[in-house]
């Protein structure tokens, strides 16, 4: 269980390598996170120079996602590569009492979002690197907004709701209904007769 836990003493200058495999529930993935079809296999390497850790890799495995325009379930084989960098978390405790002043509070949190952190740092406590979170998070980062089964995916008939891409029907055929016609021609008889 040291692949995603491990020991900051095995992370040295010249690297540590972890390959193996993880599953969701592992990695503290929800189904709403994402739905993983079997483990995801992970290759990643590490290197600690001077309390800064460097992760690099990549991650594989296949996530069930629904098309947005048809509807269908899919599976998405995914593989990515993974960047990350793991600081010490600062020892200063000033974090957990968090209760005295709200208005000290809430100037400590301006000051936290000022500066910023890089969006792939992470930081790390005790002994050991956390790396599930880390990756739970470049999982549901490469999750596409609009998720297609295919790009030139057909979707679902507006009328009659058939998936398209597995039998045409017989919508398109007939003609459109005259939704503009029938407007216009009802405004050209109000404004046509005169007032009496
Ligand atoms: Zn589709
Ligand atoms: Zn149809």
């Amino acid at each position: 269980m040291d692949l995603l836990t491990p020991p900051l003493a095995d992370i040295t200058v010249d690297g540590l390598s972890l390959v193996g495999e993880v599953t969701a529930e592992e990695l503290g993935l929800t189904e709403d996170d994402a739905v993983v079809r079997g483990p995801l296999a992970v290759s990643l390497d590490l290197t600690n120079v001077e309390g800064l850790v460097a992760v690099t890799g990549v991650l594989e495995g296949t996530i069930v996602r629904e098309c947005v325009r048809c509807l269908k379930q899919y599976e998405d084989p995914l593989a990515f590569s993974v960047r990350a960098a793991f600081i010490p978390e600062p020892k200063s405790a000033s974090r957990h009492t968090k209760r005295a002043d709200p208005r000290k509070a809430r100037v400590e949190v301006v000051e936290a979002e000022e500066e910023e952190e890089p969006d792939d740092q992470y930081q790390y406590q005790g002994n050991h690197l956390e790396l599930a979170p880390m990756l739970r998070e470049h999982v549901i980062l490469a999750s596409p907004m609009q998720p297609l089964c295919s790009d030139d995916c057909l979707g679902l008939c507006a009328r009659c709701g058939k998936n398209l891409n597995e039998t045409p029907c017989q919508c398109a055929a007939e003609p459109p209904i005259p939704t503009f016609r029938v407007v216009q021609s009802t405004k050209r008889k109000t404004g046509g007769s005169s007032a009496s």
